[in-house]
């Protein structure tokens, strides 16, 4: 028995409990979590996204403090309750650990950057990040994680199997070995990982839900110094792109300044990523160029279109695929002795040189084309023979769940947080999601 299980020991499930511990002390929490526990896990396969903290364990740290980033929370908060709960959870990552610098572009330097964004064809957002890096945002997970060890139940490589339910109230959990756990509130904060468990769940459980779009394109690395006079007044410089010939909305996205390219298992997929560390610089910058796609009725599987599109990535490159710019824009591939000619070092390894326009559809790689040409006139350079993009990323969402403000669903007891809820797509709004679930509880029990 509990008063509370969190499933999921992700940035949303660690701020529940750390929320619920520091306010209605002496509760009897327990948190599942499928995979192991901090210390035990590895940057490999499929330990790099489970496991105590989540997707955030070896995350790159941006904390994004912004209401337009990173998640929906805004449709279901108001917008100044959404920034001082923002900027609560950026003090709290602080107060575990504040070496992490503030980048915010303001003033003069917004509006030169707006305006050159502008003459580029393209909408800048100013944001303000606080850059922990892999290697604090790993310590700031484990301190909180010895911090809450004597005040909640850890449950680590153990799976919740089925959320229960009776007359519409929440009544326990069960876990994939058969034993139950009965409670009377359950936060659920299963990450992306956990999309398709949730997805079975909330069909169970008759919550209603709404796909969300998928997010495809390609990781971008060039040398550091192209980015250079964005990247040290913002860190993070995010831009939006529509595009001539189709209208679509193309942006940037996990801008890592001198970081690496990594490469992400989800599933049976290999995808990629990027990160930087606070200590340690490569010579290049990756980010993200992403397109959403969006489908109307018949269609309802967003998801399963990113993993097809990514499985023929796989497919042809067993594994990640590797492409100079300029190989593209000339429609060749780019094999092991052209990769060796390029002056841009890729830090991914294990990508196969090939051809990203066998695998990518025409509508994305035109967008992505034409957004690259875009930022050549905001950052020349950006445009290079010598850029290198990597395939496939692609960010799934999953399924939005139908919540109230305090992020409950229509079973009286039954909060679903963080990524896993379609509601938040990084470690601040989804740490944000966490406080918000604990407080209403505390509300339901005072
Ligand atoms: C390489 C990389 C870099 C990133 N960099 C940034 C960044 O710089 N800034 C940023 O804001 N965001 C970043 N993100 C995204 C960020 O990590 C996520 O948005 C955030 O971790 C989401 O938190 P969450 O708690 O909702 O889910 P998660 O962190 O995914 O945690 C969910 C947890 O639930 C567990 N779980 C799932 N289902 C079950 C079940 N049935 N039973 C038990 N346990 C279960 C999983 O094992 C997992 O540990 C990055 C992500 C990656 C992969």
């Amino acid at each position: 028995m509990a008063d509370v299980v969190i499933i999921g020991a992700g940035p949303a499930g660690i701020f529940a409990a750390l929320e619920l511990t520091r306010h209605a002390r002496g509760l009897d929490i327990v948190i599942i979590e499928q995979g192991k526990d901090i210390t035990e896990r590895s940057r490999a396969g499929k330990d790099m996204l489970i496991g105590w903290g989540g997707a955030g364990a070896y995350s790159d740290g941006k904390l994004t403090i912004s209401t337009d980033v990173g998640g929906q929370l805004s449709s279901l908060l108001n917008e100044d309750e959404l920034i001082a709960l923002l900027e609560e959870v950026d003090r709290i990552y602080a107060g575990y650990n504040s070496t992490g610098g503030v980048y915010s572009v303001g003033g003069d330097d917004a509006d030169v950057i707006s305006a050159q964004a502008r003459l580029a064809g393209l909408v800048y957002i100013p944001t303000k990040v606080r850059h922990i890096g892999t290697e604090n945002c790993y310590t700031i997970l484990k301190d909180m994680r010895d911090e809450l060890s004597s005040h909640v139940t850890m449950v680590f490589n153990t799976k919740a199997s089925s959320i229960m339910e009776q007359d519409g109230r929440v009544t326990g959990v069960e876990l994939e070995d058969g034993s139950i756990v009965t409670t009377r509130f359950v936060i659920a904060a299963p990450g992306r990982i956990g999309s398709s468990w949730m997805s079975d769940q909330a069909k169970k459980l008759g919550l209603v839900t709404r796909p969300n779009p998928v997010d495809l394109g390609v990781r971008v690395e060039l040398p550091a110094v192209v980015l250079e006079n964005l990247t040290r007044k913002a860190y993070e410089t995010k831009f939006i792109y529509y595009s001539k010939t189709f209208d679509d909305k193309v942006r940037t996205f996990c801008m890592n300044p001198y970081g690496e390219v990594v490469r992400e298992t989800l599933g049976d997929i290999l995808t990629v990523n990027g990160h930087s560390w606070a200590r340690k610089r490569t010579d290049n910058t990756n980010f993200a160029i992403l397109v959403s796609a969006d489908f109307t009725e018949p269609f309802d599987d967003p998801i399963g279109y990113g993993e097809s599109v990514a499985k023929l990535a796989n497919m042809l490159g067993k594994g990640v695929i590797v492409q100079r710019l300029g190989d593209l824009q000339s429609g060749r591939r780019t094999n092991p002795a052209r990769l060796l000619k390029c002056a841009t070092l890729p830090t991914l390894k294990q990508a196969t040189p090939g051809d990203l326009s066998y695998c990518l559809p025409y509508r994305i790689l035109s967008d992505i084309m034409e957004m690259l040409s875009a930022l050549d006139k905001i950052a020349p350079g950006v445009n290079s023979a010598h850029t290198l993009l990597y395939g496939i990323e692609v960010k799934f969402y999953s399924n939005r769940i139908d919540l109230d403000n305090g992020l409950k669903t229509r079973i009286e007891g039954l909060y679903v947080i963080g990524d896993g809820a379609g509601i938040t797509r990084g470690l601040m709004q989804a740490s944000c999601s966490g406080i918000v679930a604990a407080r209403s509880i505390v509300k339901v029990m005072s």
